[in-house]
């Protein structure tokens, strides 16, 4: 039996229901701010990874760099070479770049195609087998002799050089200009040009001016830079510098001092002597397989005509002498205006007076001349250029011409 202190009474158990309902609305609060916290915990856990997976990856390519690097360092260095010949499918006959030459075999994977004579390749240092074939590639000095900046030198920057400047326009600018006149008529123009006459006369000039007016290309090379030390590297650089000029055309090439490649063949003694005549028997090759009416020409330039080669100057060749001489007196009045056209003298300087007495001067040791009158007036803060300053300057050349033996002081003054 219950007693009536047993009972428990309605507003008691609704109290203690109110109670549980509290304490479990309290954890469940706490469980969802405890959600809350764990989910944002994620969220970083995964933003971290996913920050510290690019950091690996990144550090990973770094490692790759690093290692090819590293492998490219470790690898032997490769010889470079020219193919002479290829022999059959597996052998190739090839010339090193000292000159040397050698049977070698060839890499299969290497695209037959390309393996041709003349081609550029890598070889194997211990093997000398071939390992690539390389792109064609220029060599420097003949890359060097094309001149990129346009000559700035007009024909009229010439002083007393009427005859000659007619004479290379018709042998030169014509055929480029109007190679038509030439087909009618049925001539060949002149295969090359050659000017003659001693230092500082203006021949360089001449070529830079004919280069000028027929907006060539013009590749500048002294022939003692074709004289190479290595047996080939001449006759390779001749080749080299007619192919430059085939891809540049129009073009003109200029060949200064060609009798240090050019001179009179002997039975010579010295393998340098005998390499030199290879790169001239290159140079007539070049000039023999030349179309005179195609859009490259030739101008070489010499002080000693007396020594050259016969050969270089046979019908087809270098069949145009131009002679440029010391200038005469009509001639030095000429190139004098031109030096002096911008420099304010006074009235008592008498050109012809200078004519008369700088008989036998070339162009460039009158132009040092006038450099020379010049300075001597800014030596002395004046404005104009006296007479005196030009008896001075006459003087001074005149001492330079005792000292170098009658030489043109032309590494001065052009
Ligand atoms: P080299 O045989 O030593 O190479 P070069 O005959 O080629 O000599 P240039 O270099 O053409 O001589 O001339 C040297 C300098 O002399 C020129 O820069 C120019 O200032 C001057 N000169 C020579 N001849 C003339 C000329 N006829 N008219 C004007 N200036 C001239």
């Amino acid at each position: 039996m219950v007693s009536d202190t047993d009972a428990i009474s309605p507003t008691d158990e609704g109290q203690s229901l109110h109670k549980v309902g509290t304490i479990a609305e309290q954890t469940l609060n706490q469980l969802e701010d405890k959600f809350e916290e764990l989910r944002l915990q994620t969220q970083q856990l995964l933003s971290d990874r996913i920050d510290l997976e690019n950091r690996v990856a990144k550090q990973k390519s770094k490692i790759g760099r690093l290692s090819e690097e590293v492998r490219l360092m470790r690898m032997p260095p490769h010889v470079i070479g020219n193919i002479q010949d290829i022999l059959d499918k597996e052998r190739a006959v090839v010339r090193s770049s000292n000159g040397t030459v050698f049977l070698v075999t060839y890499n299969q994977g290497i695209d037959a195609d390309l393996l041709k004579p003349g081609a550029r390749v890598a070889l194997n240092q211990d093997t000398l087998s071939i390992i690539d074939v390389l792109n064609d590639a220029w060599d420097p000095l003949v890359m060097g002799a094309e001149m990129i900046e346009k000559p700035e030198i007009s024909f009229s920057d010439l002083g007393g050089l009427e005859d000659q400047i007619s004479l290379i326009k018709e042998s030169i600018e014509l055929p480029l200009t109007n190679p038509k006149a030439f087909i009618k008529f049925g001539i060949d123009p002149p295969g090359g040009v050659i000017l003659v006459g001693p230092p500082g006369c203006g021949k360089t000039m001449l070529a830079k001016a004919v280069a000028n007016s027929t907006e060539c290309t013009f590749i500048r090379l002294v022939a003692s830079e074709l004289a190479q030390k290595y047996i080939g590297e001449g006759g390779r650089m001749v080749r080299e510098l007619f192919d430059l000029a085939r891809e540049r055309s129009p073009s003109i090439i200029f060949i200064d001092e060609i009798d240090a490649i050019g001179a009179k063949r002997l039975d010579s003694a010295t393998s340098g002597d005998r390499e030199v005549q290879r790169t001239l028997m290159q140079l007539l090759a070049e000039l023999d397989g030349f179309d005179s009416l195609a859009d490259v020409k030739l101008i070489a330039a010499t002080n000693r005509p007396d020594i050259l080669d016969e050969a270089l100057l046979r019908p087809g060749r270098f069949d145009r002498v131009i002679d440029i001489p010391l200038p005469k007196d009509e001639a030095r009045l000429a190139i004098l205006n031109i030096h002096m056209k911008d420099m304010p003298i006074t009235k008592g300087v008498r050109v012809d007076n200078i004519v008369s007495s700088t008989n036998g001067f070339s162009g460039a040791e009158l132009k040092a001349l006038v450099v020379e009158a010049g300075m001597c007036a800014i030596r002395q803060n004046k404005n104009k250029a006296t007479k005196g300053d030009f008896a001075s300057a006459l003087e001074t050349i005149l001492k330079k011409r005792a000292e170098n033996k009658g030489e043109a002081p032309n590494s001065l003054w052009s």
